[in-house]
């Protein structure tokens, strides 16, 4: 791909710490160059510490706007100037929006989830049982998404169980822990499996039914034992690089103003 910039090229960006590992710039410049928009999409490795000094810049440097990732979704909160809707009843922001100098924070996870979902494996969670793992930035997107759904039944289940209850309670859940003796009939019985957590699920996959669509949306590491032996048996797995471009065109459209290209962007990620 070549890249042309020029005195007038627009800026956006992912703020990330660490940031190497994101496939977003792939993504967003593959569409830029599809629509023929002079924007340019960059990584920018983001301290904690930096975070503010960082969002102020894109004000400074009139960059467009940015993604956030780990570990500034909650954090970036405080910095700017407006929530969305979403982004305000998760509590996390993915996507910044500068609008001549006000700084909007939103939050396309939880859409790009939901649409993951729908468009890539037909799946709707309304009136079907669903089990979360993890209760961070991006378990709370997904809750909250699952939320506007209407499962018929939604457990949480984290390390740290008081983030499960505070989730559980504010989108209406129940929660379990990883070594209840209810987790293997949870499991059995659940139409949707989800993992976000930052690791690897380490199930006995005889515990899950053959019809589940389990969702890892970690999409930066392989298959684990688990969801290997999970699709032998005949559970459908789902790609967290499905929810990472639902995501992208959301944020993109956001930036924009204009119709994403969708395909070009899920053949640059290999979705
Ligand atoms: P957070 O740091 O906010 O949350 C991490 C979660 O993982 C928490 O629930 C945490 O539990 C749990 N966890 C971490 N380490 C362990 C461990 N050793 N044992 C058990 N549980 C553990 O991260 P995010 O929610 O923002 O992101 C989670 C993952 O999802 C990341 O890998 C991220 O890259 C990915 N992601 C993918 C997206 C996509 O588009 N596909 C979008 C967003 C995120 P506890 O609360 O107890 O600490």
């Amino acid at each position: 791909m070549s890249v042309n910039v020029r005195g007038k090229t627009k800026i956006v960006g992912i703020f990330g710490f660490p940031v190497g590992h994101t496939l977003s710039p792939r993504m967003h410049n593959a569409a830029f160059q599809a629509l023929g928009l002079d924007m340019i999409y960059l990584p920018f490795e983001v301290r904690p510490e930096d975070l503010r000094d960082a969002l102020q810049g894109i004000r400074s440097l009139n960059i467009l706007g940015v993604n956030l990732t780990q570990p500034h979704k909650t954090n970036a909160l405080e910095y700017l100037d407006e929530l969305s809707e979403e982004a305000e009843h998760i509590g996390a922001v993915n996507t910044v929006v500068n609008r001549e100098g006000t700084l909007i924070g939103y939050n396309t996870d939880a859409t790009g989830f939901g649409q993951s979902l729908r468009e890539d494996y037909g799946f709707d969670p309304r009136g079907k049982r669903v089990v979360v793992f993890g209760a961070g930035g991006a378990g709370r997107a997904i809750c909250w998404a699952l939320s506007q759904a209407g499962p018929q039944r939604l457990v949480i289940v984290n390390r740290t169980p008081e983030k499960a209850e505070a989730l559980a309670r504010e989108f209406g859940g129940c929660v379990t822990q990883w070594d209840d003796p209810e987790m293997g009939s949870e499991l059995g019985e659940a139409d949707l499996l989800i993992n976000a957590t930052s690791i690897a699920l380490d199930l006995e996959a005889d515990m899950i039914s053959d019809t589940v669509l389990i969702y890892d949306i970690v999409y930066a590491r392989g298959e684990s034992s688990f969801i290997e032996q999970a699709r032998g048996q005949g559970a459908r797995i789902g790609k967290g690089l499905s929810m990472l471009l639902y995501q992208g065109v959301s944020a993109f459209e956001l930036w924009t103003g204009e119709q994403a290209p969708v395909q070009v962007m899920r053949e640059a990620l290999g979705v």
